[in-house]
C-alpha cells in the first residue's frame, strides 16, 4: 500500500520509517514531486496535521498523512506548543527557539515538559488522528549534537539523556512520534 508523508523534513521522515515496516511504501513528498512548504496556521496541532494531509489528499487523491508536533511546558501553560517551530520568530531557528526556552526558564524550577505529536491519516478520503506524548524535563542546558528542534534541551522521563545525546533508534524507544507512529502501524494493519 502506498502512503504519502505530508512533509518535508527528513529528520521526522527518518524516525517513522524505522517503524512504518515493509507493509507500507512510505513516500516524501518530495518522491511524489511535490515542493511546496504547507501551511501552519493553526494554534492546535490537531488542526495543522488535518491542514497538512488535506491538502497533499487534494493535490494527490492519495492515501496520506500529515502531523504536528509541539512543545508543551508545564509552567508556560502549554507554550510553545503549535507555535514550536515559530517560538523566537519566522526563520524558525532550532538554536534561537531554545535559546528562547531556556531564557523564559531560567528562573524556574518546574522544568516538566511533553512532547506531543497529532497525526493525521487520510485513508480512501476518511480522516482518522493518532496522538503519542512523551513526557520529561527540560535541561539548564544543550546537550547533544543529534536530532532537531528541541532534542539538546528535553530529557525523557526514564533517562539521563537528552534526545540530542541518543541516537535515532534510543529516541525512537521514548519519542512521542514514535507511539503516534505505532498507533497509526496499528490501525493500518487491521483495516
Ligand atoms: P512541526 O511543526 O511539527 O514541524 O514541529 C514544530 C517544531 O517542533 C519543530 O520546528 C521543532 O522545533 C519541534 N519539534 C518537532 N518534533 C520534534 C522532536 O521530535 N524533537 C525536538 N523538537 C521537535
Amino acid at each position: 500500500m502506498k502512503l504519502i508523508f505530508a512533509t518535508n523534513n527528513h529528520n521526522k521522515i527518518e524516525e517513522i520509517k524505522q517503524f512504518i515496516g515493509d507493509s507500507f511504501q512510505l513516500i516524501t513528498l518530495r518522491e511524489a514531486g511535490i515542493f511546496t512548504d504547507i501551511p501552519e496556521p493553526h494554534n492546535s496541532l490537531e488542526k495543522n496535521a488535518s491542514e497538512k494531509s488535506s491538502a497533499i489528499y487534494r493535490m494527490t487523491n492519495t492515501s496520506c498523512f500529515g502531523e504536528d508536533t509541539g512543545l508543551e511546558v508545564t509552567t508556560l501553560n502549554g507554550e510553545p506548543g503549535a507555535k514550536s517551530a515559530r517560538y523566537a520568530g519566522d526563520e524558525r531557528s532550532f538554536e534561537k527557539n531554545m535559546d528562547k526556552l531556556l531564557d523564559q526558564l531560567k528562573n524556574t524550577s518546574d522544568r516538566t515538559a511533553q512532547f506531543k505529536t497529532v497525526i493525521s491519516l487520510i485513508l480512501e478520503g476518511k480522516e482518522f488522528l493518532f496522538t503519542g506524548i512523551c513526557k520529561g524535563k527540560i535541561t539548564r542546558e544543550k546537550k547533544g549534537p543529534n536530532g532537531f528542534g528541541y532534542d539538546p534541551i528535553f530529557v525523557p522521563d526514564g533517562s539521563e539523556k537528552t534526545f540530542g545525546e541518543m541516537t535515532l533508534k534510543e529516541k525512537g524507544e521514548f519519542s512521542h512520534r514514535t507511539k503516534a507512529t505505532m498507533k497509526l502501524v496499528a490501525f493500518l494493519t487491521n483495516n
